[in-house]
Parts: C-alpha cells; structure tokens; sequence
C-alpha cells in the first residue's frame, strides 16, 4: 500500500466493543498516523481509551452510524473496514449492518470481523509499511 495515511473506519457491536478498543490500544502507535472514523459510540469509547487517538465520530450505529461508514465506503473514502459485530444477539439496524458488509464486498475493500483478522489486516497495513 501507498505510504500515506489510511482512512479507517472502526465499529462495534455493544458485546464487541470492548475487543476493538483493545485491538485499538495495542495498535494506537500505528494507528494514530492514520485518519479514523467510526460510529457514535465506538469512536467515543475507543478515544476514551486511547487518548492519543482522534477518531471522527459519525451517527451511532442504531441511528445511521453504519449507513454513513457504507456511504463513504460508495463512494471509495475509505480504505480499510474494522468492524465487529456480534453474532450472538439479533439488532434493530440489522438492515443496515447487511448493507455495511455489502458495500464493503462490492467496494473490495479490506475488512476485519474480529480480533484476529483485524490484527492480520493491522499487521498488513502498518508492519509491512514499517509503522507497527
Ligand atoms: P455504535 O454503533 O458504535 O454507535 O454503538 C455500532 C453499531 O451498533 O453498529
């Protein structure tokens, strides 16, 4: 990948989120060389956790969080997807996160679903890039 700043979007399911502020702790140094979004909350929780970490926070989840991560995701603003969501419980905005995953297929770009895979794809985005 060229060597510039990645926009990245981050979001979590309630249940998961407490797995991507700790992909986002152990990834902060890499991470804060990169331009970050995500939705409401987890943006919120991840800059709690981190505070080197500016992440722009778009609508929670439930209220268009995840349609406005796809829409940038359409319209090729963003580069990589972590996104984790839960398996075990059904959502409101379940629409929404289909749309999410569809885009990101169509769009073809990287995306990450859970701990391992985001920290294969952060291995890939900022180690081989010398930044990890
Ligand atoms: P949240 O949204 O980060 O605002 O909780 C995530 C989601 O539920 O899709």
């Amino acid at each position: 990948m060229a060597d510039r700043a990645l926009r990245i979007a981050l979001v979590a399911h309630d249940a998961k989120k407490e797995a991507l502020v700790g992909w986002a702790q152990a990834w902060s140094e890499a991470l804060a060389r990169h331009r970050l979004c995500g939705t409401g909350t987890s943006a919120g929780e991840v800059m709690e956790a981190c505070p080197g970490l500016r992440v722009e926070e778009l609508l929670s989840g439930p209220k268009g969080g995840d349609l406005q991560v796809g829409a940038r995701i359409a319209a090729r603003e963003l580069d990589a997807l972590v996104f984790f969501p839960d398996p075990e419980s059904p959502h409101p905005h379940e629409n929404d996160v289909q749309a999410l995953v569809r885009i990101s297929l169509l769009a073809d770009i990287p995306v990450a679903l859970n701990r391992t895979s985001a920290d294969h794809l952060a291995e890939a985005m900022f180690v081989v890039r010398g930044q990890g």
